[in-house]
């Protein structure tokens, strides 16, 4: 098995927002803040090949957003990326047999959507879309919290393709032995983390759980969690478990670290041997 990162759109958030309670004289020294007090923040796929499939986890924002809101969120909305980069390495998106999406907010499952499109057209024509039920389930019918996180009319299109699966459990039977499935509550409900086992070493798709190493330091949670606290614990548990078992750990949004280990020194946990971007790494 074998994993490359996979950059799409690149897009900004309110500096403040992505900190949570972490005063700004801290989080300005981790990432720089653009004038409008927005940080920069990638939308990077993970790309596996098994011997029988191409999988990509997490769409990314794509560049469906109209241009006002593409404004607001500094997205570079001219091409979508994540397919033009899919593309460099070889992979038509018409190869790809699995997407799976850790969650639907907009800058996770944006790419999906071919742009301009209402009714929207998928991108991934041939793939199976591997949502958690739990998700799907918010998606459909959000809280006014979080209501503006999701794309209004995804999980119609989703489920009109046909090739939507919905998972609540560990494995799926037609990728056993290649990922089984994480759950965490407290970012969104039912957000779906993906371990990839190869013969050697596993991969985590950390999602917004840890967006970036800045957020593996524990009480570091966003002002967008639901349930900060609950985070918190999740991050525990699935961070002792990455260290234990040496997962290498994806970054979705980090705008500088694709992938790390994880050191821990009691409840402190760092980066360590960080790499900014995956190219053919063999699990095996
Ligand atoms: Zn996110």
């Amino acid at each position: 098995m074998k994993v490359c990162s996979v950059r799409g759109n690149d897009f900004k958030l309110d500096g403040g927002a992505m900190f949570g309670h972490a005063p700004k004289p801290t989080w300005k020294k981790w990432i720089k803040p653009d004038k409008l007090n927005r940080i920069s923040l990638a939308s990077r796929s993970l790309y596996v090949k098994t011997l029988d499939y191409h999988i990509v986890c997490e769409a990314g924002i794509g560049n469906f957003l109209e241009d006002n809101l593409a404004k607001r969120y500094g997205a570079d909305n001219s091409e979508h990326k994540l397919i033009e980069n899919l593309k460099f390495i070889g992979i038509k998106e018409d190869d790809v047999d699995y997407v799976i999406l850790s969650h639907l907010h907009f800058d996770h499952a944006g790419g999906l959507i071919s742009k301009g499109t209402n009714p929207f057209e998928l991108h991934f024509p041939n793939a199976t879309y591997i949502v958690s039920k739990e998700q799907f389930e918010r998606a459909s019918n959000p809280h006014i919290r979080d209501r503006t996180s999701f794309i209004r009319g995804l999980t119609d299109s989703l489920e009109k393709s046909g090739r939507l699966t919905l998972v609540d459990k560990e494995k799926i039977s037609q990728l056993d032995g290649v990922v089984s499935f994480y759950y965490s509550q407290g970012h969104t409900p039912g957000q779906l983390h993906s371990l990839f086992h190869g013969d050697k070493e596993k991969v985590f798709f950390a999602g917004d759980l840890a967006p970036g190493i800045d957020w593996l330091n524990l009480p570091i949670t966003m002002g967008y969690d639901r349930q900060p606290e609950t985070l918190v614990e999740e991050k525990k548990k699935i961070f002792y478990k990455a260290v234990q078992e040496k997962w290498l750990m994806f970054y979705t949004h980090d705008p500088f670290i694709a992938a790390s280990r994880i050191s821990a020194d009691k409840n402190k946990y760092e980066a360590a041997r960080m790499v900014s971007h995956l190219n053919n790494y063999s699990l095996d």
